[in-house]
């Protein structure tokens, strides 16, 4: 039989969360950073320091067999701790911010893309550079019709003008 996973209720979720970015504790390593033991960094925040650091051991033993929601507003999918941190990477819900300034579901896009900045898709898998939108460094390349978004990055030292 399949282990059952249990899935948190909301209420006691938002109260494991990481004081530094404010998400679920569903990426290790989940640390103790205060001495009151009432503050917790994610493995997302690993990389920031804090005065403590005490491995939070008991709450992974007891997070393996837990489900937890994904951290992107519209996504409803279900995680098994360890699960959390590749689907975050791949979650079709996260939000992405165009150039344009839009904030835009990674799923919908190519849609944004097509009705918005139809100008910047290149159906072969060529880039042009126009310098119309040059200010624009994301492109979107339909190869067989599947989406690659490419962000561009050009050093034009040259063409910075001083004024
Ligand atoms: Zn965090
Ligand atoms: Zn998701
Ligand atoms: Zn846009």
């Amino acid at each position: 039989m399949e282990n059952q996973k249990t899935l948190l209720s909301a209420d006691i979720l938002h109260t494991l969360k990481c004081s530094i970015c404010d998400n679920f504790l569903t990426v290790p390593p989940i640390t103790i950073t205060s001495i009151y033991g009432n503050e917790w960094k994610c493995g997302r925040c690993a990389s920031v320091m804090t005065e403590l650091n005490i491995p939070a051991i008991m709450f992974e033993l007891i997070a393996v067999n837990l489900k937890f929601p994904c951290i992107y507003t519209n996504c409803d999918e279900d995680l098994a701790w360890g699960d959390v941190k590749d689907h975050e990477k791949s979650c079709p819900y996260q939000p992405m911010k165009c150039p344009c300034g839009e904030t835009v579901e990674m799923h919908s896009c190519h849609m944004h893309f097509r009705q918005h900045h139809p100008e910047i898709i290149s159906k072969d898998s060529t880039i042009m550079e126009n310098p119309e939108y040059s200010q624009f460094h994301t492109r979107l390349i339909l190869n067989n019709d599947i989406p690659f978004l490419v962000y561009i990055l050009c050093d034009r030292k040259a063409d910075i003008k001083v004024s």
